[in-house]
């Protein structure tokens, strides 16, 4: 027989090894597939939950009030925005419009109610960074507008 040759066959025992490793490494896997599912259900709940509490939040919500200084008084603004993006993450006094609205296009928008300083300063800085953006035209930029 050369060095090439046909390999030697497994023995009882180890075929049983080889099996055995085999069952473990598979039950590894269905574990960390149960750990993620796991975690994802419980992220999909903490949102839903989250949403639940904002809806009630809204529903309490003092129209005279300012949400982030607090101003008291008449004449408070509504800001709803709808960017594909978690508006909780900017500032957790964005309420989630999910359990408010009816419509889908509404309920994926966030609210937030400021009095007219809060507005003024919230689109001097959105004024601001989109001056600074537009002087980017003409530059070398990847389809998510970062410089290569
Ligand atoms: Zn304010």
């Amino acid at each position: 027989m050369s060095q090439w040759g046909p390999y030697p066959e497994r023995t009882e025992d180890e075929e049983r090894e080889r099996q055995e490793a085999e069952d473990r490494a598979g039950e590894s896997r269905m574990e960390q597939r149960r750990e993620t599912m796991g975690n994802l259900a419980s992220l999909i709940a903490e949102g839903d939950k989250s949403r639940r509490e904002d809806a009630a939040k809204y529903a309490a919500l003092d129209g005279d009030r300012c949400q982030i200084c607090g101003a008291q008084g008449a004449d408070k603004r509504s800001l709803r925005i709808g960017y594909f993006y978690d508006m909780k993450e900017i500032a957790p006094e964005f309420l989630s419009l999910w359990y408010v609205e009816s419509s889908e296009q509404l309920q994926r928008m966030f609210y937030l109610q400021t009095c007219k300083s809060c507005r003024a300063e919230i689109l001097n800085a959105m004024r601001e960074t989109i001056n600074k953006r537009r002087a980017l035209r003409g530059q070398e930029l990847d389809h998510d507008g970062y410089a290569d």
